[in-house]
């Protein structure tokens, strides 16, 4: 029997490297895909055809439940939210609808599908914000330091929650950051990535960032997708911290990031306020052996690797958009 998969947020960098694993295993597969005037399909375009895509919203209950119902599906990853931490002081209510409010319309509607769907609530390292220790591991308290941490939070404990009441196979991934040339151009890896193609290949001169201290523990989201996936195959469900457990400050990002190319990052990073946060989240490192002891789980790319491979993704990316 074909195994049949439901993924949220489809579109999103998550979304189509995990649809790619899902593919590769033999599934079919279902995305959910938000209705907007400018969907971007970009990132799932190679495999587009191979997937089946359902509108739906997190915010409307009912349009769950039609896709639950169209996708039939034994496995549930909801990867689906306002994701990024800037925006999410100055919409704090709609986070709080999409990335909080959102899982629990999903688990109503999962819970009603059938006793035997698998869930996956993509959790994050935002959720240790103000870190009480290092490193962080699935025991350590939560502090979140931006509405989307707390709105995260929210969708971790009721992931716990509905497992505990209604017996659901609902299982929570704690990922710390992960990102790949698909990240978004918002994020500060890809930003970076990004500017330094366009400097090496003279079209820009400056790279304005906020603040080059905060320490992330970066990995491949391509490596992290692999672990939602275990989660889900286990006969008891769990929340599992995903990381690398190394950390490295955004200087050091852009350090590696210009050496690349062979530029010195101090010619060309400019501090700029508007980049800087209201609340920052110091120092974030996982600890992933509960991954390795139980998933079998561990990155495969190193953060040297990482920065490479961004590099070179917008060399080839900036290099494309200026033939046409
Ligand atoms: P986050 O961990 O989900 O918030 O991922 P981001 O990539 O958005 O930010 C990582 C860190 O980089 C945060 O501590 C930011 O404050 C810091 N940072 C410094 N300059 C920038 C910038 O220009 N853009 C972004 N997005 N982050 C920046």
């Amino acid at each position: 029997m074909t195994k049949r998969a439901l993924i949220t947020g489809l579109t999103g960098q998550d979304g189509s490297y995990l649809a790619e694993l899902l593919l590769d295993k033999g599934y079919h597969v279902t995305g959910m895909v938000r209705r907007s005037s400018t969907v971007n399909f970009e990132r799932i375009a190679h495999i587009q055809d191979d997937i089946e895509i359902v509108p739906g919203d997190l915010l409307d209950e009912m349009s769950l439940r039609h896709v639950l119902a169209a996708a039939r599906p034994d496995e549930v990853y909801n990867l689906a939210a306002q994701s990024f931490v800037q925006t999410s002081w100055q919409q704090a209510v709609l986070t709080g609808e999409t990335t909080a409010l959102g899982v629990t319309r999903l688990l109503n509607a999962v819970r009603d599908a059938g006793d035997d769907v698998r869930f996956y609530q993509a959790s994050s390292s935002e959720m240790f914000g103000k870190v009480v220790e290092v490193p962080q591991t699935e025991r350590t308290p939560f502090y979140p330091r931006s509405p989307y941490g707390v709105a995260k939070l929210y969708g971790h404990w009721i992931t716990v929650n509905y497992r505990e009441s209604y017996g659901m196979h609902a299982s929570s991934g704690i990922l710390f950051n992960h990102e790949s040339p698909r990240r978004g151009l918002e994020f500060v890896t890809r930003k970076i990535s990004n500017h330094v193609a366009r400097i090496k290949l003279g079209l820009i001169n400056e790279l304005r960032l906020g603040d080059l201290d905060p320490q992330r523990d970066w990995g491949f989201a391509g490596d992290y997708v692999e672990a939602m996936w275990l989660m889900l195959q286990r006969d008891t469900p769990s929340d599992f911290v995903v990381a690398t457990g190394e950390t490295h400050s955004v200087q050091e990002f852009c350090e590696l990031a210009f050496k690349h190319v062979g530029l010195d990052w101090q010619d060309h990073v400019v501090q700029d306020q508007r980049f800087m946060r209201p609340a920052e989240v110091d120092l974030l490192i996982g600890d992933p052996s509960r991954a390795a002891d139980e998933l079998g789980w561990t990155p495969r790319t190193g953060f040297a690797q990482l920065v490479g491979m961004m590099v070179e993704g917008d060399l080839e990316l900036v290099a494309r958009q200026q033939r046409v």
